[in-house]
């Protein structure tokens, strides 16, 4: 079988090259030259400013909670990935989740005022698939209720808001560089920081350090990580592009499925391909036909946090987790195997109908 994902491999010399440069050096961590090569270098590419490098996506958004102080209920969405709720629970953190838009799959920005209560400290909204969410909506929200936002961009290295790199929004922004991700230094993550004072306040607390009375936490990114990160980067542009082009052909080729609705005020990255099917057996159907076929698909995200965490019964989140199926999407993915994959789909989607 194809795998279902295949981590961007970068040239391997010059990787090389970089490691082989900080073990002469003797400088492997602790803030070295690649690293600060590589957050240089990000905020150049992305147009940001205040970007911290850390060793993952989840110390990213925790690291983000107890530099802001949050306490109290955080309201999130239900449909991501285990880590945008577990981060907070471990933090001490009550979950308030808001329910999502079936079209766009993001938070429902019009459902917010139905989960303010005087315990309320943040909004942890997700752009889903990359995705960009009602960021104006969102913002006015937090202001006129006096709390934070944190933006977890997990998904969204590439997508943008009126023209500015979706790091840009909020009081911070946490991304992931998981080796699954579309930019990814192997294991690595990287926070985003509006306010300068709160900037340098994350840069201690990622070293141990003490500021403002608050102890830090081992999150350090090595060199190791930023020699990777450093010949990712050097593709990023055709990484974006081949994804494009990719999901214009699944595109073209499905019928009778649900696509994401993209933001029209931003620009979605194409981090993953979803499809929502009309019912939960066509997708079982689907799931089970292209295994026959040998090929791979994902349900993603299942089961929706709500449902595994509060035990809720019915929400937009839990329907559409029971309904969506990512397809594999990747750079080296060939396009005959798109073709096949859609076959098979249309063919289960055509009997059923
Ligand atoms: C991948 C991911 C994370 C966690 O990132 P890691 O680097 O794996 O720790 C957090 N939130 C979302 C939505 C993710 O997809």
């Amino acid at each position: 079988m194809i795998p279902f994902y295949k981590p961007y491999t970068p040239n391997k010399d010059k990787i090389l090259e970089s490691i082989s440069s900080s073990i002469d050096s003797g400088v492997m961590t602790n803030h070295g030259p690649l690293v600060d090569k590589l957050e240089k270098s990000l905020m150049d590419y992305l147009g940001v400013r205040n970007l911290l490098l850390v060793s993952n996506g989840t110390i990213a958004l925790q690291l983000a909670y107890k530099a802001l102080e949050l306490k109290g209920e955080a309201i999130t969405t239900p449909f991501s990935f285990l880590a945008t709720s577990s981060s907070l629970l471990w933090e001490g953190l009550c979950l308030r989740f808001c329910d999502i838009d079936s079209e766009t799959f993001n938070l429902d920005d019009q459902l917010l005022n139905k989960h303010i209560c005087p315990d309320s400290s943040s909004i942890i909204p997700v752009h889903t698939f990359g995705n960009p969410c009602n960021i104006e909506e969102i913002d006015r929200f937090a202001y006129d209720y006096n709390l934070k936002v944190i933006y977890d961009a997990a998904h969204a290295f590439g997508s943008s808001y009126f023209d500015s790199s979706i790091f840009n929004y909020g009081d911070i922004s946490t991304v992931s560089f998981h080796a699954t991700k579309i930019f990814h230094t192997v294991e690595g993550g990287a926070i985003i920081v509006k306010d300068d004072s709160l900037y340098n306040r994350i840069k201690s607390l990622r070293a141990f350090g003490q500021l403002d009375r608050m102890f830090g936490i081992n999150a350090k990114m090595t060199e190791m990580q930023a020699a990777v990160g450093l010949a990712v980067l050097d593709k990023i542009d055709y990484i974006l592009n081949v994804r494009t082009y990719l999901y214009d052909i699944y595109k073209s080729q499905l019928n009778n499925v649900q696509f994401q609705k993209i933001n029209p005020d931003g620009q979605c990255n194409y981090s993953y391909f979803p499809v929502v099917f009309k019912d939960a057996e066509t997708l079982l159907k689907v799931e089970h036909e292209l295994k026959n076929h040998n090929l791979p698909s994902k349900r993603y995200f299942h089961p929706s946090l709500d449902q595994l965490i509060h035990k809720t019964q019915h929400s937009n989140s839990i329907d559409i987790s029971s309904r969506i199926l990512c397809l594999p999407l990747y750079t080296e993915l060939e396009t005959d195997n798109i073709f096949k994959i859609c076959d098979v789909i249309n063919k289960v989607n055509q009997s059923d109908s």
